[in-house]
C-alpha cells in the first residue's frame, strides 16, 4: 500500500483540513484482528479505544464479518419500504435486551441521528418544547444535538439549542456539590421551575460521560432527576452510545447502573462494532407519536447493517463480554489506583468496566488540567504500541475504552507503558 507520506499529500490536498489526526506522528492502521491494530510496517498496537468505542467485540472478529458478508451477498440494500426478514429479526433481538416497556426499535445510522430523533420524539409526544442536558455532555453534531451538547468546544456558536437548559454536571470529581447526587437534582427541579412553564418535554443524560472525559453521573442522581422530570411532564432519553451493551460490566445499559428505567435509549457505536448503525428504543406509547409524521432513514435498517448488529448481541452473549468488562475493568481500576498513588499528576481515575477515565493536573489540590502533558503521554503510549484515548473539556482525560475482548495481561501491559510514560515527562 502507499505510505504514510503519500496518504498525508492526498489526504491535504482532498481531504477538509477538519477532519483531525490523533498524534503528532500519525500513524497509518492497515489491518485489524480482535483487541490489536497492525500499520504498514506490520507493527502492532494494543488498541485501548476501540476506534472511539465503536469496535465493542474486536476487531473484525470472525462471526460478525461473516455474518455481514453472507447478508451483503445476498442483498445489500432496499430501504425499509419493502419487507426483510433481517431488520425484524434484529429488532426482536434488540427489544430483548431491554428493560420494562422498551420494546419499539428505530434503526438510524449514527448518535447524532439517534439522539436527534429522541429529542424529536420527546417534544412530539408531550408537546413541550423545553430540554434539560447536562453540562459536559456531548450528543452529537447535528443541529439539534449540538444544540444539547455542553461542552462549548463542540457547539461552534452555530447551533445554540433554542430551548435546551443545562444543569450542574453531577461530577463527583470536580462538581460543586461533589458525589451528593441528590443536591445535583434540586438543580433540575430549579431549572424546571425557573426557565421552563414548568412543563419540559424531557431530559438527557449519558450515564457515564464520554466526550467529556469519561465522569460517572454522582450516586443517586438519576432516580431523582427522573422523577423531577417525569412530574413536570417531561420524558427521560439515556444517551446509551458509549455505555451500552455490557461495556460498564456490572449492566447490559449504563442507565441500570443508577436502578433507573428510562422512557427513550439511544445507542450507536458499539451497537455495530464498526457499522454505521444506531438504534432508538422506546415505548409502544411514546413510539406511536411519530407515525403521526411522515418519517423515513434511507440507510436505517439495512439488511447488512441489521445482520451485523445481531451477530454483535449474540458475541456480546456467548463470550460473555459483560463479563469480561467487569473482571478484566476492576483488574485494570485497581490497578490504576495504585498508579495514581505513584504518580502525583494523576488526579482521578475512574470508570465502571471498560469505561475508564484517568483525568491529569497539574496539582492536586487546585485541580489545574494538565492538558499538554496528557497529548504528551499519549504520544509517547503510541510509540510504546498502545493506543489510548482522550478527552474532556480541558483534553486532560486520558479515555481507555477498548474492545470488550481485553484482557487481565492487554490491561496489565497498558498500565505498564502509562506507567513509563508518565515517568518520562
Ligand atoms: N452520544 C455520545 C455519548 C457519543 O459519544 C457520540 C459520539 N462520540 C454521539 C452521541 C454521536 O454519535 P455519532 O458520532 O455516531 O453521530
Amino acid at each position: 500500500g502507499p505510505s504514510s507520506q503519500e496518504i498525508l499529500e492526498k489526504r491535504k490536498q482532498f481531504l477538509n483540513p477538519a477532519i483531525f489526526l490523533y498524534y503528532k506522528k500519525p500513524i497509518n492502521i492497515v489491518e485489524g484482528k480482535m483487541q490489536y491494530l497492525y500499520d504498514e510496517t506490520g507493527r502492532r498496537y494494543l488498541d485501548a479505544f476501540g476506534g472511539i468505542v465503536t469496535v465493542s467485540c474486536g476487531h473484525c472478529h470472525p462471526e460478525i464479518v461473516d455474518a455481514i458478508v453472507h447478508q451483503t451477498k445476498i442483498l445489500q440494500h432496499t430501504t425499509t419500504i419493502y419487507l426483510h426478514h433481517a431488520v425484524a429479526d434484529y429488532a426482536e433481538a434488540l427489544a430483548s435486551k431491554m428493560p420494562g416497556n422498551l420494546k419499539v426499535v428505530y434503526l438510524v445510522n449514527s448518535g447524532s441521528e439517534a439522539n436527534d430523533m429522541a429529542l424529536m420524539m420527546a417534544r412530539l409526544y408531550t408537546g413541550s418544547f423545553d430540554i434539560v442536558a447536562l453540562r459536559n455532555a456531548y450528543h452529537g453534531l447535528s443541529a439539534a444535538t449540538m444544540g444539547a451538547a455542553g461542552l462549548h468546544t463542540w457547539k461552534h456558536g452555530v447551533a445554540q439549542g433554542f430551548g435546551v437548559h443545562h444543569a450542574l454536571n453531577p461530577n463527583p470529581y470536580r462538581g460543586v456539590h461533589g458525589s451528593d447526587g441528590k443536591l445535583y437534582a434540586e438543580d433540575v427541579a430549579d431549572l424546571i421551575s425557573s426557565a421552563t412553564p414548568g412543563k419540559v418535554a424531557g431530559f438527557i443524560a449519558e450515564t457515564i460521560q464520554g466526550a467529556g472525559g469519561a465522569v460517572e453521573l454522582a450516586p443517586g442522581y438519576l432516580p431523582a432527576v427522573y422523577e423531577h422530570v417525569r412530574n413536570a411532564g417531561g420524558v427521560c432519553i439515556a444517551d446509551e452510545v458509549q455505555t451500552g451493551f455490557g461495556r460498564t460490566g456490572s449492566h447490559y445499559w449504563g442507565f441500570e447502573t443508577q436502578g433507573v428505567i428510562p422512557d427513550i435509549v439511544t445507542m450507536a457505536k458499539g451497537i455495530g462494532n464498526g457499522l454505521p448503525l444506531a438504534a432508538v428504543v422506546t415505548t409502544p406509547e411514546i413510539a406511536s407519536t411519530l407515525t403521526k409524521c411522515l418519517h423515513f432513514n434511507t440507510f436505517g435498517g439495512n439488511p447488512v447493517c441489521s445482520a451485523g448488529g445481531h451477530a454483535v448481541i449474540k458475541v456480546i452473549d456467548k463470550e460473555r463480554r459483560q463479563e469480561n468488562c467487569a473482571v478484566v475493568g476492576g483488574h485494570l481500576l485497581e490497578r490504576l489506583r495504585q498508579l495514581q498513588e505513584k504518580h502525583p499528576i494523576i488526579g482521578d481515575v475512574r470508570g465502571k468496566g471498560l469505561m475508564i477515565g484517568v483525568e491529569l493536573v497539574t496539582d492536586r489540590g487546585t485541580k489545574v488540567p494538565a492538558k499538554a502533558e496528557t497529548a504528551e503521554v499519549l504520544e509517547k503510549m503510541k510509540d510504546l504500541g498502545v493506543l489510548a484515548g482522550k478527552g474532556g473539556l480541558h483534553g486532560n482525560v486520558f479515555r481507555i475504552k477498548p474492545p470488550m475482548c481485553f484482557t487481565k495481561q492487554d490491561a496489565d501491559y497498558l498500565v505498564d507503558v502509562l506507567d513509563y510514560s508518565l515517568a518520562m515527562l
